[in-house]
């Protein structure tokens, strides 16, 4: 036993003698396993619809950022953060009482296998930032949030990422699970590589976006934050709590789990409510006798013994609101 571990070690230091730069600082599990998600149907606070990937001309976008924060105003949002391409914007004098305006960033450091570069979102990032694209993957996220961002990865079916790109990098809070702007590629779902991640013990939460680029698209996907106050650390320790849930469309009232193992949920009217947990099977699936009539659903989990559940409503357009995985 003492000889094969020997060799491992051995492996393993003459590899690191030979790798480029660009491998140093590889960490191959995202280390997310010990974090502690908090349950935002069970916390006070006010519920705050959010955009967390909006692009503006300061990249690729369409309009400039009052334009775009004007169009998010006008569609209900409480919160939008700005995420262009690789810069910061200055957003100093966009945030009243009822409208707070977040700085953030989208990012694209090279992926160590060489695989096409990741998409990352820095959310809360300062401005100004000055973006370094010699850092590696794992030394840009951590720049970021040494000063303050929460990192997600943003879509991986459309970058063709898979669980080997995503365990390159650690020190994300989430992933999209639903990226609007991929429509176009119908690949705006990241539910199967966020339920992969989970499976291997990875605490990871799920956000709905935006990710928009032309004006037709504002306001077709949000992440509902609970938080105590609408001011920007409010907001952003929500975001690390895990103080939120994604939807394209339905509400979510209430989700959890009680001592017997049984899970529940409230929400708009539903065609369709899906409780997802790890293991063969992959859960329960509760159809509505008539087209949307569901308000409620529970499911009997003490025979399952799951390591995490998370439920998907999904309402007569096939629209979804996905609540974030409760850890048993
Ligand atoms: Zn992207
Ligand atoms: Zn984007």
């Amino acid at each position: 036993m003492k000889r094969r571990i020997f060799f491992k070690l051995a492996g393993v230091s003459a590899l690191m003698t030979f790798v480029p730069k660009v491998f140093a600082g590889v960490k191959r599990s995202a280390a997310n396993s010990s974090k502690q998600l908090v349950n935002p149907f069970s916390t006070k606070g006010q519920w705050y619809k959010t955009a967390l990937h909006v692009h503006t001309t300061t990249s690729d976008g369409d309009v400039d950022v009052p334009t775009r924060l004007q169009q998010y105003r006008d569609k209900g949002f409480d919160v939008v953060t700005i995420t262009d391409h690789r810069q910061t914007n200055n957003l100093s004098g966009y945030s009243s009482d009822d409208f707070l305006v977040i700085s953030g960033i989208e990012f694209h450091p090279k992926t160590y296998s060489g695989a096409p570069a990741h998409h990352l979102l820095g959310i809360g990032l300062p401005h100004p930032y000055e973006y370094n694209k010699e850092l590696s993957a794992q030394e840009m996220i951590d720049d970021m949030k040494s000063k303050g961002a929460k990192i997600f990865y943003a879509h991986p079916y459309w970058t063709g990422h898979g669980y080997a790109e995503m365990t390159e990098v650690s020190g994300y809070l989430g992933v999209e699970v639903h990226n609007e702007g991929c429509r176009s590629t119908d690949s705006c779902s990241g539910r199967v590589h966020w339920d992969q991640m989970l499976n291997k013990g990875h605490v990871l939460t799920g956000v709905a976006t935006d990710d928009v680029h032309k004006s037709a698209n504002v306001g077709l996907a949000w992440t509902m934050i609970k938080a105590e106050n609408l001011n920007e650390q409010s907001i952003l320790d929500a975001l690390e709590n895990g103080s939120f849930y994604a939807s394209n469309g339905p509400v979510i009232e209430d989700f959890y789990v009680d001592e017997n193992m049984k899970v529940s949920v409230k929400c708009s009217p539903a065609r369709k409510i899906v409780f997802r947990i790890n293991g063969s099977g992959n859960g329960n699936v509760v159809l509505s006798k008539d087209s949307n009539e569901m308000v409620t659903a529970e499911w009997d989990m003490s025979r399952k013994k799951p390591q995490w559940v998370r439920c998907e409503v999904i309402d007569e357009k096939g629209n979804t609101a996905w609540s974030n995985p409760i850890f048993l």
